[in-house]
């Protein structure tokens, strides 16, 4: 079969003809139908800090967002048969250790990532253990089905837990509006959230035009003066700060923004990760406030993944989401892909299954 390879540890990855895997006992083989580049792909291509310290197995096959048709299982397979259309949780547990055991599995302490520690999905096909391959909604489309994953870190950010009295009718902050901060804002909207603010710097122009379009209420230049921009944020919540702030940027001074424009006693979620250690005053920003902190990292398996389908019904919010894919190429052109989504023109790139 096709895949995208990365063989050496430099810039790049070429397309190479390799063996098709076989659905071994418990898992399942998916014809890929949708792919799409998350930035952590293009860490990978580009080979970055994090990705020469990340990857310890090459070559490999990377990409982890896609969306397939199953067309083997192996034996002991019962969720899932030949014929359904799937994508999946990244996320390959144990099933046996502490955090597995106190439904906690998406910090699994043995977990294995798709893509990044076990074959990806840049492929013809990929091998799944029947656990992750999650079933879609019927009629998806699949443009939209290879993007559950991000939309799930996205949906674990806004619902931490599954009391959403936080976010009904409150005043919401979306600090960074890469594709996962896009698509937080029509997550939010559609939770009742009575005002999305989020912030993005005005030179990245394909985001803060994607943010309006998908519903925030008011986009604010993350390049601004700080203290200008936290009392912007106080201005748009009648001077008390946001409920509930999410930071999603990986950017430091964000860090401290979601805390200083939040509200005495609100929510703070930290999806973004950062280049280096943080300072924050803590006395200030979490213990006086009285704040709520939430880590963030996958998604609830599979809570999460419960939640991402109720609101996939709608069509209202199936169109805002394919909104932010913003281009679609055949995957023999992945490099443009990746050039794409570096260079800032592009938001997400869908990859089409033509080699
Ligand atoms: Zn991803
Ligand atoms: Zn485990």
């Amino acid at each position: 079969m096709h895949a995208v390879v990365k063989r050496n540890r430099a810039e790049g990855a070429g397309i190479e003809d390799v063996a098709k895997p076989k659905a071994a006992k418990g898992e399942v083989l998916v014809e890929m139908t949708s792919t799409s580049i998350c930035g952590t792909d293009v860490h990978i291509w580009y080979w970055n800090h994090w990705a020469q310290n990340r990857l310890k197995r090459l070559p490999i096959i990377f990409g982890h967002e896609f969306c397939g048709k199953v067309v083997e299982v192996g034996p002991e397979v019962k969720s899932v048969s030949v014929g359904d259309m799937v994508s999946a949780e990244t996320h390959i547990v144990d099933g046996t250790c502490y955090q597995c055991r106190t439904g906690r599995m998406h910090i699994c302490r043995n977990m294995k990532i798709l893509g990044v520690d076990t074959d990806g999905v840049f492929a013809e096909y990929v091998r799944l253990p029947e656990m992750n391959a999650r079933k879609l909604p019927k009629g998806l489309e699949p443009n939209l089905g290879s993007l559950l994953e991000p939309m799930g870190n996205a949906t674990f950010t806004v619902l931490p837990h599954d009391c959403m009295d936080d976010i009904k009718g409150k005043n919401v902050l979306v600090a960074g509006c890469g594709p996962i901060g896009l698509m937080a804002i029509p997550i939010l909207k559609a939770l009742g959230a009575k005002k999305v603010i989020s912030t993005e710097l005005a030179s990245e122009e394909v985001r803060v035009r994607l943010a309006k379009k998908v519903g925030a209420d008011a986009v604010l230049d993350a390049s601004m003066k700080y203290d200008d921009l936290v009392s912007a944020i106080k201005a748009e919540t009648e001077g008390n700060g946001a409920d509930v702030a999410l930071e999603m940027s990986g950017a430091p001074q964000a860090l401290n923004l979601v805390f200083d424009a939040l509200t005495p006693g609100g929510r703070v979620s930290i999806l973004g990760l950062y280049a280096d250690p943080v300072t924050l005053d803590v006395n200030n920003a979490v213990t006086f406030k009285s704040a709520t902190v939430y880590g963030i990292t996958g998604r609830r398996m599979f809570q999460t993944w419960d939640q991402m389908y109720k609101l996939l019904a709608s069509e209202d919010f199936r169109a805002k989401l394919s909104s932010i894919i913003t281009h679609t190429l055949p995957i023999r052109d992945i490099a443009k892909g990746m050039e794409l989504i570096h260079t800032r023109q592009a938001a997400k790139v869908s990859l089409k299954p033509e080699w």
